[in-house]
């Protein structure tokens, strides 16, 4: 939160600790296809594996002791490893039937209590998971959807899209994802094999440096692709998944372009400190 937010009283309410009782008020509008809630539990796990994606982006795959309940999409607390009661959230990326693994993709932010540590972490390091959190889960319903995610943002999207091919999904889902180089469009074979089995699945990769890698689609930031791919967003259910001000961005564009009240669905990866 920056510090102007901080002294107006904002706080986030999903890193707080409350020291008493508290009584909630909430003005969110009841979305009639939310899910029931998942009571949050914790889980012990290890983990199974470490891999470089690409750019920042980092693979963990963790062991889980006992099944979690979770909805595609949704996202856990991991503990810092070698602390007591540390957590950072993280979004799960594979399905929830690839239990008892579960996969998450990490931004490494150099000197991050979580992220500076992946690339050392080695397997059968015990993990603390706790979840699951959040409402960016896929919606029933017949219309087409469309997703937006900038670098980690993928996370959830892969998660979701998985399961809507082993669900037989057969709404049309178009995907715009922001990378910053062109090495951090890596999944995009993962995407593409997705995409076998979820035969409306429409990918649209934009990368904002380029550089000379010879990258061939679009450039610049994933708001100019939906600028110039997408031209009336009514009919869609959106998914928006990434920063702060990615999510803001790209929000406002697509209320410019009609998206309906109500049909943008998102939880914003904050830092945590
Ligand atoms: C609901 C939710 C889901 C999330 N899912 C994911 C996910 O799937 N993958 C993922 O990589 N991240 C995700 N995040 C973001 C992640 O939790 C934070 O980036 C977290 O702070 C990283 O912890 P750390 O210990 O590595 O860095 P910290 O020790 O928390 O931070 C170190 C420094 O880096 C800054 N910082 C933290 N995050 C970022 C960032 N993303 N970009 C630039 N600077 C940053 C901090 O302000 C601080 O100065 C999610 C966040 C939320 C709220």
């Amino acid at each position: 939160l920056p510090p102007g937010e901080r002294e107006e009283g904002w706080a986030l309410l999903c890193c707080a600790t409350p020291l008493c009782d508290l009584e909630i008020q909430s003005s969110l509008v009841q979305d009639p296809r939310m899910l029931p809630d998942l009571v949050p539990e914790e889980r012990s796990s290890e983990v199974a594996g470490v891999e470089h994606l690409g750019g920042d982006l980092w693979r963990l795959r963790l062991e889980l002791d006992r099944l979690l309940e979770f909805y595609a999409g949704q996202y856990v607390q991991l503990g810092v490893p070698g602390t007591e009661d540390d957590w950072r959230a993280y979004s799960i990326s594979s399905p929830p039937s690839r239990q008892p693994v579960a996969e998450f993709v990490a931004k490494r932010i150099e000197g991050g209590r979580f992220s500076g540590q992946i690339d050392r972490l080695e397997a059968g390091t015990p993990m603390r998971v706790r979840g699951p959190y959040g409402i960016g889960y896929l919606r029933a319903g017949d219309d087409p959807v469309l997703l937006v995610a900038g670098g980690s943002g993928i996370a959830p999207i892969l998660s979701i899209l998985e399961h809507a091919a082993e669900s037989g999904d057969r709404r049309e889902f178009r995907f715009f994802f922001g990378a910053r180089i062109p090495e951090e469009v890596v999944l995009a074979a993962e995407i593409d094999a997705i995409g076998r089995r979820l035969p409306g699945l429409e990918f649209l990769p934009a990368v904002e440096h380029p550089g000379d890698s010879g990258w061939e689609g679009d450039t610049g930031r994933v708001t100019k692709a939906i600028q110039r791919h997408l031209h009336d967003a009514s009919p869609y259910d959106v998914y928006l998944c990434g920063n702060p001000p990615m999510c803001d961005s790209a929000s406002l564009l697509l209320e410019a372009k009609g998206v309906r009240e109500g049909r943008i669905f998102f939880d914003r990866f904050f830092a945590a400190v």
